[in-house]
């Protein structure tokens, strides 16, 4: 059996129990090691043989996981935060299937729940904003015509943009071009979110560059954009006294 694992957003804490369960009992994992917090490793046996997928390509990946798979043994692939997240796990598993060979997935606490709490911040507050566009500023890998980020920047909800931090001045433009937007709105860049090293850079939608700039945050960073970074909302309705539901009468 294969395992991807989601291995949390840094902190070594922050895998799943089950995931660090199947960390321990892999004879093989290949992990990224750019992005995955190598503290995360205390987790494996004695035993286990670790490859660093930075300088792999897919191919390599798959040779290593069947091989140790054929021999009998447990393959994990360790991606970051969560793997259904810009985890490119999708080729990996058809191609296992192709193959056929077994393989599951554990889930993982993506870098925006991290970012979530190292702001201590809610991202859907009522009134404010009701849901969050996760996204990414178009690159070297093209985004589709329908997901611009100007034309995801026309909602006005709350933003979470990852493998953008190089590209934040037209991270800006695009975000004031989609309208909804103003040049103060409030942003948030949150480096290595979870890690010892964090960093929460709280600035305006026109300030992100010049806040990534000054703080020397060029790399694993996240953008977060929207009112919900703001100090205007309206409490809930849930936890309202006057407010009847299938579990609570209004008390008055
Ligand atoms: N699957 C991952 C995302 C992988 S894409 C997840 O669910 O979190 C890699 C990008 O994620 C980085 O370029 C950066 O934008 C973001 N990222 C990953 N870990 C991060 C962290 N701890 N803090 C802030 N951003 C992070």
């Amino acid at each position: 059996m294969i395992h991807f694992i989601g291995a949390g957003p840094g902190a070594e804490d922050l895998i799943t129990v089950r995931g660090a369960r199947l960390l321990g009992e892999a004879d093989v994992i290949v992990y990224a090691g750019s992005l995955v917090n190598p503290a995360l490793l205390h987790y494996k046996k004695e035993s286990c043989k670790v490859y660093d997928s930075a300088g792999m390509t897919l191919e390599q990946v798959i040779e290593v996981l069947t091989e140790t798979e054929r021999a009998g043994g447990a393959a994990v692939r360790l991606h970051t935060g969560d793997p259904a997240l810009y985890g490119a796990i999708r080729e990996q598993m058809d191609r296992l299937d192709e193959l056929g060979i077994a393989y599951d997935v554990t889930p993982g606490v993506s870098a925006f729940s991290g970012a979530a709490a190292a702001l201590t911040a809610e991202y859907t507050l009522p009134r404010v904003s009701q849901s969050v566009i996760i996204t990414r500023m178009e690159g070297r890998t093209p985004v589709p015509e329908g997901e611009k980020l100007r034309k995801m920047a026309s909602h006005g909800c709350t933003m979470v943009l990852f493998l953008s931090t190089g590209l934040l001045e037209q991270v800006e433009q695009e975000l004031l071009a989609g309208g909804a937007y103003g040049p103060d709105t409030p942003a948030a860049i949150v480096y290595k979110a979870t890690w010892p090293e964090q960093k929460v850079l709280r600035c305006t939608v026109s300030t992100l560059a010049k806040t990534a700039r000054e703080n020397q945050v060029t790399r694993t960073a996240l953008i977060t954009v929207g009112g919900f970074l703001g100090t205007e909302y309206e409490r809930s309705k849930l936890y309202d006294p006057a407010f009847t539901h299938g579990y609570r009468e209004a008390s008055k």
